[in-house]
């Protein structure tokens, strides 16, 4: 019996690309991405980067070009400063992934949050996994699993399981977590929590290559 298809967000960082290639064992994979007027543009040839030597490992790669006024304005959209949180955006990539997932009859989607602080956005927490899955049992004709099965581990221990498996580790090359420029600046949040994870496993960041 062939594997169960499920629909995986890929944003080309560090954790949606350990994601991929952890649950491409379990699962026929159709990465869906989404470009919603971003001012760091690294990140979507990062994504196109990640997906491309990941092809193996993918059923397919959809884009999802929002307008460019999709999202009130915000740091990120800005370029301005350092927070990634933009209100809503989780739930609407969720309600659109569900969409596709509807249309396509697959009943998992993926989402690689990881544990990290108190701090974090409130739409990268568990819980609002748990109530996003609900509300689409409510909404939909059909129940579709909602997932974040990185949760169960912290950022560095994702990361020795990536150390053991040669087609991740060469596609975390490519992946790239910076909120703010290329190279990377070293400084924001995401590349903080990318260079400790690393450190804890005694690792140089293969990302960095190019830097
Ligand atoms: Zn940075």
């Amino acid at each position: 019996m062939p594997a169960p298809k499920a629909i995986l967000l890929l944003s080309g960082g560090l954790d949606s690309t350990i994601l991929l290639h952890h649950y491409a064992k379990r699962y026929r994979l159709h990465a869906l991405s989404f470009d919603y007027g971003q001012k760091n543009r690294r990140e979507i040839y990062a994504c196109n980067q990640v997906a491309a030597v990941s092809a193996d490992q993918l059923e397919s790669h959809e884009w999802i070009s929002l307008p460019s006024n999709a999202f009130a304005s915000s740091n990120m959209l800005t370029g301005s400063g350092e927070s990634a949180y933009i209100p809503a955006r989780n739930l609407l990539f969720i309600s659109l992934a569900a969409n596709r997932a509807a249309a396509q009859n697959i009943e998992t989607i993926l989402l690689g949050l990881v544990p990290t602080s108190e701090h974090d956005a409130p739409d990268t927490r568990p819980e609002f996994v748990i109530a996003m899955e609900r509300a689409l049992r409510t909404g939909l004709n059909k129940p579709i699993r909602v997932m974040a099965p990185l949760y169960h581990m912290r950022k560095q221990d994702w990361l020795r399981w990536a150390k053991t498996d040669r087609d991740c580790w060469n596609a975390l090359r490519y992946s790239y977590s910076c909120y703010r420029s290329w190279p990377p600046c070293g400084e924001c949040n995401a590349c903080v929590a990318r260079a400790d994870a690393f450190k804890q496993i005694g690792e140089a960041d293969p990302g960095l290559r190019d830097t």
